[in-house]
């Protein structure tokens, strides 16, 4: 009998310590600047310091963040890995191959970790990002395709990830053909509202919505639908307050905010627009870290890179010491704040000649580091990988 005793209970504490166990934060922010790496911040920081009139020590709003860890990037086919692995790592916790997305690398289905959030313990999610929202980054939290570039399979898995809000700007791939119908139709047909551009928004009554922005001028080639009557851009920090907007602050939620173009620059070694996507970056940054100051017990905020982009550095062999951002800035006015290089070599003959070195138009294998504060933030401190994003969000 008292065997039996002791067996119930421990049962009955096993049950309930199942039970009780949920995630540390009640509000979860996960930014991921794509291509990001340390070097991409302190490219940043050092132009911030020189408009401050100093040589350093300007800081953006996260790194601020008191703490600080560095994150693997390898992909489980490559060293250096792409946005649909390394997006599926973070998201799902475990390494694939470059260009698949929400599956292993034999094709089998990853549930990434908003989805678990979402299913198992009762999260809203926002999952939403500068570039389409069709993107790897923002795909590899809700879609599971062995091929990146499968765009219009990958919008029609949005309805079953039954995600809150899911923005960007465009879809890539809006209609594949006369038989299937656009994305807007499709998403419309599984109870999305979809939104294009700020005013539409502001009108928008539903609780799932997918908000469309607008692409910047140079992208729109790309991206045929957007909100085309309108100029404005919704900025990152924007879409941020509308994603908080749609949520209820009642209840959990899990936001994934990236910062999408910081690759996109820095893969045509762009140092101004790259400096300018981080920075607007934080401005998103800045709205969550407000929501924290408010809640400061129960919000957790991350800030990290799926990978390092274009190699970029303080510094260049044809520059020396120094990096010449009265040149740098005087080049970006006259030309109107717009890059009007004709050429990756162009562009990079002067950025080495005013001390800014790339080393790569594409993606490299560098660590990335990982911001942090809130809720459970010293557990992203040190030496990490990227599957490990995953088991620290979740309840051991
Ligand atoms: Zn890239």
């Amino acid at each position: 009998m008292k065997n039996k005793l002791t067996l119930f209970s421990l049962a009955a504490l096993l049950l309930f310590s199942s039970c009780s166990q949920k995630p540390e934060a009640k509000y979860i922010f996960l930014f991921i600047g794509d291509g990001m790496g340390a070097s991409q911040v302190a490219v940043t920081e050092s132009y911030l310091s020189y408009l401050d009139g100093n040589l350093g020590g300007s800081q953006l709003q996260f790194s601020q963040f008191p703490y600080l860890g560095m994150c693997s990037t390898y992909s489980a086919n490559s060293i250096i890995t792409d946005s649909a692995a390394a997006g599926t790592a973070i998201a799902s916790g475990e390494k694939t191959n470059n260009g698949m997305l929400g599956v292993d690398p034999e094709g089998n289905p990853l549930k990434s970790v908003a989805q678990v959030l979402k299913d198992e313990y009762g999260y809203q999610v926002g999952v939403f990002s500068s570039v389409p929202l069709n993107h790897a980054t923002p795909a590899a939290f809700y879609a599971h395709v062995t091929s990146r570039g499968d765009y219009y399979d990958i919008t029609k898995q949005i309805p079953a990830s039954k995600f809150d809000f899911i923005g960007g700007s465009g879809f890539l791939n809006f209609a594949p053909g006369d038989e299937e119908k656009n994305s807007e139709e499709y998403l419309e047909e599984y109870g999305y509202e979809v939104v294009f551009g700020q005013n539409e928004f502001e009108k928008a009554n539903s609780h799932k919505i997918v908000m469309v922005s607008n692409p910047r001028k140079d992208k729109r080639e790309k991206v045929a639908n957007y909100a085309a009557e309108e100029d404005e851009l919704v900025s990152l920090s924007q879409m941020m307050k509308n994603c908080l907007s749609t949520l209820d602050e009642s209840k959990p939620f899990f936001i994934m905010c990236e910062g999408g173009e910081i690759d996109w620059d820095s893969h045509a070694n762009r140092t101004m627009p790259t400096i300018e996507a981080i920075l607007a970056m934080d401005e998103a940054v800045k709205v969550a870290y407000e929501f924290y100051l408010k809640h400061p017990k129960q919000t957790l905020i991350l800030v990290t890179a799926d990978h390092q982009t274009g190699g970029v550095s303080v510094g260049s062999t044809d520059y020396g010491y120094d990096v010449n951002w009265p040149g740098i800035i005087e080049q970006w006015e006259e030309a109107g704040k717009a890059d009007n290089f004709k050429s990756v070599e162009e562009r990079n003959d002067f950025n080495k000649a005013c001390g800014i070195g790339w080393t790569t138009i594409h993606h490299n294998g560098d660590h990335v580091p990982v911001y942090a504060i809130g809720k459970g933030a010293e557990k992203y401190c040190g030496r990490m990988d990227n599957t490990e994003f995953y088991i620290k969000l979740l309840p051991e």
